[in-house]
């Protein structure tokens, strides 16, 4: 039985067990854990509480060294843990494997990050002072994680977090604990003292609801649903706590007449259904204009049938299982609904019977959409992608924005003009031109506009916006 890791120490807690299983086949149990709750989650805040004075004025070649160990132990073991990935979450081994090393390259450039934490200095304009404008770590920092991406989504919140000086309360999804579980071990082996990382097990409205309400905890980042993040946003603000949200998408790609048909069907294709369409940037919008729209569909349509869907762990397997029977039935109910608003299902949409028992989807497109229609405006978070047909550039552009949405925004077109004005002009905060909406760089910021985001960004330099605060000191020459 696999325990939470408190102050220093993996320890059991209570009797409650949660079972993690494999959506690939619901007979082959991932592993157990001891399923902590709200007493646990005092715990770790009190360990990290302790922990914070010291830790926030360690040495940098402290952290750096911890965070490097970190990095390399998971690129070194990007196999073991990508397959362990796909186990518990159904993404395909090359996407376990692939999302793992990203994780371990997060570690190393925020390993980096933690020797290059500068400040500025100014003249004041008061004659004969200077002003030091520098960093400082916040203090206990609350990680909230989905299922989605069980190990790099944890890693970029972790890495900075540590990088900056900052102690660590981190509840993973009940859902994928097991990748959590095995960063915590390697987290636990990298030479931190203890209480600086604490990882709680449990769930969310009771160890997420402890760490979001904490007054001991300063700052809360949140990857997850919009409900939830709505509310942890009003308890952060309640006792004036920083907070940062990563929320939902609808995020559309455009289709341009003169865009590469190839490429384009490509782009669609991969960033509607890989990853079985559950990633906050997936395509889920496909806006086509009219010159292209029936050779771009038809294409597009043979392309999706042949996808092999099946076992994440199996050899050629191109889309994975839905991660549960909820969110399954939640994309099924989203498929029934578009049909009774009136679009057209053109492809998939159906449950696939593999060998194993799992909770295999069929990708779906539907066209003859509306973007009014409930299927264009709310994440369905699976395999399922509108097209719709536009007059042109400008209809598209108008099309993309209308949506309460704004994370990823994507565009294939070989035209530098329209490309250019996209750029500028799509309400998002990230912007892809002839590349898929999911599937970003470790090393830049992450991050939406309009509903999809709330705070400073993650990743990237720009990380240092959340886990530090800024002081501005002032000294005369006396
Ligand atoms: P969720 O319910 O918002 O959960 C996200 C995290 O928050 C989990 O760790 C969850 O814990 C925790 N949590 C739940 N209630 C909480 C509370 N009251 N206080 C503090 N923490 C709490 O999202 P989900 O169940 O993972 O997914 C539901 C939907 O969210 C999906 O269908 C999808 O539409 C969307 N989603 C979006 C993203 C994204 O990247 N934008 C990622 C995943 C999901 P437990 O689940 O362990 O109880
Ligand atoms: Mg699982």
């Amino acid at each position: 039985m696999k325990t939470s890791y408190i102050n220093g120490s993996f320890i059991p807690s209570g009797d409650r067990v949660l079972t993690n299983i494999n959506p690939s086949d619901t007979s082959d149990v991932v592993d157990q854990f001891s399923r902590a709750g709200r007493a646990e989650a005092e715990s770790a805040i009190a360990a990290a509480v302790s922990a914070a004075p010291a830790w926030g004025v360690s040495n940098p070649q402290q952290r750096f060294d911890a965070l490097d160990f970190i990095g390399s132990e998971i690129l070194a073991r990007r196999e073991e843990l990508g397959a362990l990935l796909s186990r518990e979450e159904g993404k395909t081994l090359p996407e376990g494997i692939g999302e793992v090393t990203r994780a371990g390259y997060l570690f190393k450039f925020f390993a980096g990050e933690a020797v290059r934490i500068g400040g500025e200095r100014l003249e004041s304009v008061r004659a004969g002072a200077t002003v030091d404008i520098t960093r400082e770590p916040v203090g206990v920092v609350g990680i909230v994680t989905p299922w989605n991406f069980p190990i790099a989504i944890p890693s970029w919140k972790i890495a900075p977090a540590l990088c900056y000086g900052n102690c660590v309360v981190f509840k993973p999804a009940e859902m994928v604990p097991s990748s959590a579980w095995v960063l915590a071990e390697i987290i636990s082996r990298a030479g931190l003292p203890d209480g600086v990382f604490n990882m709680v097990i449990g769930p969310g409205s009771e160890v997420g609801d402890a760490i979001v309400t904490s007054k001991d905890v300063q700052a809360i980042t949140f990857t997850g649903s919009v409900g939830t993040g709505a509310t942890i946003a009003q308890q952060c603000a309640a006792r004036m706590a920083k907070v940062q949200l990563e929320l939902g998408g609808k995020n559309p790609l455009i289709v341009l007449d003169d865009a590469n048909l190839e490429q384009a069907v490509e782009v669609a294709i991969q960033g509607g259904f890989y990853s079985t369409g559950q990633r906050c940037t997936a395509s889920s919008r496909l806006i086509v204009t009219e010159g292209i729209y029936d050779d771009f569909i038809n294409l597009l349509a043979e392309r999706t049938k042949a996808l092999r869907v099946g076992h994440a762990l199996a050899e050629g397997t191109q889309i994975g299982p839905v991660v549960s029977e909820s969110q399954l039935e939640q994309d099924l109910s989203y498929i029934e609904l578009a049909q009774q608003e009136g679009a057209r299902l053109l492809v998939g949409g159906n449950r696939v019977e593999e060998e194993t028992e799992g909770y295999f989807l069929q990708p779906a497109i539907f066209t003859d959409v509306d973007n009014s229609m409930r299927i264009c405006q709310e994440e369905v978070f699976g395999p399922v992608v509108t097209v719709s047909r536009v007059k042109d550039y400008d209809a598209a552009l108008a099309e993309a924005n209308d949506t309460p949405f704004g994370l990823s925004s994507g565009i294939c077109t070989t035209s530098l003009k329209h490309a250019e004005h996209y750029k500028r002009h799509a309400q998002a905060g990230m912007v892809m031109v002839n590349m898929p909406t999911a599937g970003v760089d470790y090393h830049v910021p992450f991050g939406g506009t309009k509903g999809s985001s709330y705070g400073p960004r993650e990743q990237g330099r720009y990380a240092a916006d959340f886990y530090t605060r800024v002081k501005t000191a002032y000294q005369s020459a006396g």
